[in-house]
């Protein structure tokens, strides 16, 4: 078996690339995808999500090691892993980041990747309901909407935010992405919009795609520096699929990198510590690694309005299962965190630092804490949008089913903390706001006894969780002028051929909002740039099945 182009992961970026490289009827399209299909219906219920959280299956469940300004925990790091990928199972807040998180990275030494330049992706990629713009596009696969059925606490959280000195802001992706608002979300007719609904099924039946879930590559196949295939299990067997033009890795930022070391690419000491034959010296795999680091304050609700679990919900919940089946409308079709801000801690700030996501419901632990969901009650969670920690991600051993060491090294920067620090004051003056008056019950996490800078600190330190942004670790770059950029600026990867790593790995910095809006601008302006390139960069070859 031997296709054009085999794409690696059937995630955010898998499934666009699927798309978009098919649309040619002469090229051949070959998708893997570890996970199984999409075809559970939580992951198409907004309020699935908290059912993706437990999932064994349809989730990777990783676990960084201990980190070690965070008291040593093991941070838990779910990931998507059916098609659609973390598409399929996150909270659907559609935010895209500063503009000049973009020119930042062209500034590094990407051309092409400006705000000017990735601005037309977006909108190549949204159908925005609410029409078109200079910033919005209509068509699109991506389907961006207002929740149909928002919670009353959302319009209170937008109140209180204003009372705090923001700004109203109807469009966090417009002209500024600052100020407090009502998320706009990845659904469509109240149901979720992943990647596999809006860009994959409607092109499953073409007959140059192939789609093989359940498939987990294990390696990239070389010919000398060239990549000729991947090497994959599935249903018991290991197998390899041909690629004549080009593999494409859209596994992820935990998994993109592995894949590489796996298959001999990365820096070479750490190849030979863990026994992998080494390939290609190429010290930036799995490096860089970002992420958000999130706190949150719950607050108990004294009114019946709040999404906790109580007789109230469970009663109102056959009716809105109806409701939701019917219309797409009712409780089911929250995503969890309906309302946000983005905001300065300080005003020595040039771009915002900070976002906070607003919950009508108690959460911890990811929502996997159930008996923390009952009760009334609603969350502020809040985030350092710029972290200057770095962590890594190694391999443990060369086999492909070992554990990740995954390191996110969050809060090893000093000024990390401190933005932390601002931004959960902030968060505390907004849930102090009058607008809360009437449902403000006592302040259950972190709870009065926490008030002085170094016990917000402790606090901190203690509880603050991801909000599952990795990105990073194959970042793009100039090799010349920097020693661990892993592709170029047309995504292919330094010093090998017929290979490029397409997903949110290759972001060079995180930006300032979610990362699922930008891996899908990312996997559009790849599917340019491999269409452009076709036939140019490499010979045919074949590789038949084992
Ligand atoms: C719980 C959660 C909530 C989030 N909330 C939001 C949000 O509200 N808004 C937002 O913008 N972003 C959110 N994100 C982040 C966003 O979803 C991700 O940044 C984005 O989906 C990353 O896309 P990707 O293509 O890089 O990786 P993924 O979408 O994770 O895709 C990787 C795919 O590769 C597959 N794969 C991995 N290894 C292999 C292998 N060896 N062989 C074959 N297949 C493999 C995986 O199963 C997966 O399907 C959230 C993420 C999570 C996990």
């Amino acid at each position: 078996m031997a296709f054009d182009y085999v794409v690696v992961g059937g995630g955010s970026a898998g499934c666009v690339l699927a798309n978009r490289l098919s649309e040619e009827r002469d090229v051949t399209v070959c998708l893997l995808e570890a996970g199984p299909p999409d075809r559970h219906p939580l992951i198409h219920m907004p309020m699935g999500i908290i059912w993706m959280m437990r999932s064994k299956t349809l989730n990777w469940n990783f676990y960084t090691e201990g980190e070690p300004e965070m008291g040593g925990r093991r941070m838990f790091w779910p990931r998507g892993r059916t098609l659609g990928g973390s598409s399929s199972s996150n909270a659907m807040c559609y935010l895209r980041g500063h503009p000049a998180d973009y020119d930042e990275w062209a500034a590094l030494g990407n051309p092409g990747w400006s705000f000017a330049d990735v601005l037309p992706y977006f909108k190549r990629s949204e159908n925005q309901e609410r029409g078109t713009s200079p910033y919005h596009g209509t068509g699109g696969p991506l389907n961006v909407a207002d929740l149909r059925s928002p919670n009353r606490l959302t319009d209170v959280f937008i109140d209180a935010g204003l009372e705090a000195g923001l700004a109203f802001n109807k469009d966090f992706n417009g002209e500024s992405p600052e100020g407090v608002g009502p998320f706009q979300v990845t659904q469509k007719g109240g149901r979720r919009c992943s990647t596999a609904r809006g860009y994959l099924k409607p092109v499953r039946s073409r007959p140059n795609l192939t789609v093989i879930t359940d498939a987990y590559a294990t390696r990239v196949l070389f010919e000398g520096k060239r990549a000729v295939g991947v090497e994959y299990r599935h249903q018991g067997a290991l197998r390899k699929v041909g690629a004549e033009q080009e593999v494409i890795l859209s596994a992820g930022a935990i998994q993109s990198p592995r894949l590489l070391m796996l298959s001999g690419v990365g820096d070479r000491q750490q190849l030979e510590d863990t026994g992998v034959e080494v390939r290609h010296h190429l010290p930036g795999v799995g490096q860089n690694l970002q992420d958000h680091l999130d706190i949150i304050l719950v607050q108990a609700c004294t009114r019946p309005v709040s999404y906790g679990i109580t007789w109230r919900t469970v009663l109102r919940g056959g009716v809105d299962l109806v409701r939701y089946a019917h219309s797409g409308r009712g409780m089911f079709t929250t995503n969890g965190a309906e309302g946000c801000a983005v905001a300065r801690s300080s005003p020595g700030e040039t771009r915002p630092d900070l976002q906070f996501h607003f919950s009508p419901g108690k959460l911890r632990d990811h929502a996997r804490d159930l008996l923390f969901l009952c009760g009334e009650g609603y969350s502020l969670h809040v985030c350092n949008l710029r972290p200057k920690s770095r962590g890594d991600i190694r391999l443990t051993s060369a086999d492909p089913a070992a554990p990740l060491a995954i390191r996110a090294n969050y809060l090893t920067h000093p000024d990390d903390v401190e933005h932390m620090l601002r931004g959960f004051k902030l968060a505390r003056r907004i849930l102090g706001a009058s607008a809360f008056a009437p449902y403000r019950g006592v302040e259950i996490v972190p709870g009065d006894k926490v008030q002085s800078d170094d016990e917000i600190r402790d606090f901190i330190r203690a509880k603050a969780e991801t909000i599952y942004h990795p990105i990073g670790t194959c970042k793009m770059g100039d090799a010349a002028r920097d020693p661990l950029a892993v592709v170029d600026a047309r995504l292919r990867v330094h010093g090998l051929d017929g290979l490029r790593v397409v997903d949110a790995s290759i972001m060079p910095l995180l930006v300032g909002g979610n990362t699922n809006a930008p891996t899908v601008m990312i996997a559009e302006k790849a599917a340019d740039m491999i269409k452009a390139d076709r036939g140019t960069t490499v010979q045919p070859r074949a590789i038949r099945a084992a």
